[in-house]
């Protein structure tokens, strides 16, 4: 098929950051839309099973690996859409890196995705879980996502509205899961400085800092040493950065746990809503800075969200030690921790 290199029996662990999993019977790179879709066609004849990935930051792999085809989105593309002196609108190719697309936008002045710098993987990955941080979502300057439909076998716009984008959720990991492959998005960025007020976390370190000009730049630096003061690298530590969703519970809920635990932390959540922050519970739980001999895992020492491999042999040995995390925080305040990066296929 046209110039793509279909290779077989690839291990996984490369095409994932906490590097663990077994082989994908096959797996290609893509470079355009036309190879997308010439890739889904082979698929669709070989009668397998087909699935696109960006750079395996939120993937865990299964130990059997996948028994069809595993499409690599390299999928480039930055161009200037349309602008005027406030807005200025941005195509950009699913597999650009994402950090390196902040960058470029931010070195342009731009506002809009400067507090979602340093968020590991693809482009075309930031809608599935409507990705966000210190205050802003992707949701909020994404204009058009651009999805090879495999239903109808055929390319479409989709517009912000069509996504479903809720809390670190989308159309695109619920209702219409596998569905998509995303292609390219086009983002509405401003030409303006980024204004208070800040999330908090950011607001106190530009205080602590005395920045009171906010440019663009001056709030990705921020988020930048915000982040790498406590979260890993993960070009050298095993990791998918958040290993649980912070769960989410009603404002009675709250309340009852409060009594048996009156330092519960709590944010807002929306109507009747509230989060409670996972890595509190995990810390409260016993996992603070904890090394785990049995499996090879560890929680980072900084972020007891963050669950590193540091000489795990398999996944099985990180599920085990995922549930062993789930179970005490289950015994302790009754709530089920939910794993966030994918577990594949
Ligand atoms: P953090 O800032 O310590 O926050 C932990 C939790 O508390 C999050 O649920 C956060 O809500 C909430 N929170 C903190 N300050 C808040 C405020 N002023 N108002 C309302 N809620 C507040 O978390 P972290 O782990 O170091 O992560 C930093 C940022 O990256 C957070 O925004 C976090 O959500 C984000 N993040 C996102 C993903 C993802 O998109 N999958 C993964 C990892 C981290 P919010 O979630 O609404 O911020």
């Amino acid at each position: 098929m046209g110039s793509m290199t279909i290779q077989e029996n690839i291990s996984l662990q490369a095409h994932s950051t906490m590097r663990l999993g077994g082989n994908a019977r096959y797996l290609v790179e893509v470079t355009s839309r036309t190879e997308v879709e010439e890739a889904v066609s082979w698929a669709t004849e070989q009668q397998i099973r087909f699935i696109m990935i960006g750079d395996g930051s939120n993937i865990v792999w299964r130990d059997e690996g996948f028994d069809g085809l595993v499409i690599v989105n390299k999928i480039k593309r930055y161009e200037v859409f349309a602008e005027d002196e406030l807005n200025h609108y941005v195509t950009i190719g699913s597999g650009e890196n994402w950090d390196e697309v902040v960058a470029r936008t931010v070195q342009a002045g731009l506002s809009g995705i400067e507090a979602l710098s340093l968020i590991p993987g693809t482009t075309g990955a930031t809608p599935v879980q409507n990705v966000g941080a210190y205050g802003q979502e992707i949701k909020d300057t994404l204009a058009i996502v651009e999805v090879f439909d495999t239903k109808t076998k055929s390319f479409s716009n989709l517009p912000s509205s069509d996504c479903g984008f809720g809390y670190r959720t989308s159309r695109f990991k619920t209702t219409d899961r596998g569905r998509f492959l995303i292609t390219g998005l086009t983002l509405h960025l401003y030409k303006q400085n980024p204004q208070p007020p800040f999330y908090r976390a950011l607001a106190e370190y530009l205080e602590k800092q005395n920045i009171h000009e906010y440019t663009p730049q001056v709030i990705r630096d921020a988020v930048i040493a915000i982040r790498s003061s406590k979260l890993p690298d993960p070009t050298t530590v095993a990791n998918n950065g958040s290993f649980f969703a912070n769960p989410i519970v009603d404002e009675l809920s709250i309340e009852e746990l409060r009594f048996a635990n009156p330092e519960m932390p709590a944010w807002p959540a929306g109507e009747g809503y509230v989060k409670i922050p996972a890595a509190w519970l995990i810390e409260q739980a016993g996992f603070k800075d904890y090394k785990d001999l049995e499996t090879g895992m560890a929680t980072w020492p900084l972020q007891p969200l963050v669950l590193i491999n540091e000489n795990a042999k398999s996944t099985a040995d990180l599920l085990s030690f995922k549930q062993k995390i789930v179970g005490a925080v289950q015994t302790k305040f009754g709530i089920t921790l939910e794993q966030e990066p994918e577990l594949l296929p």
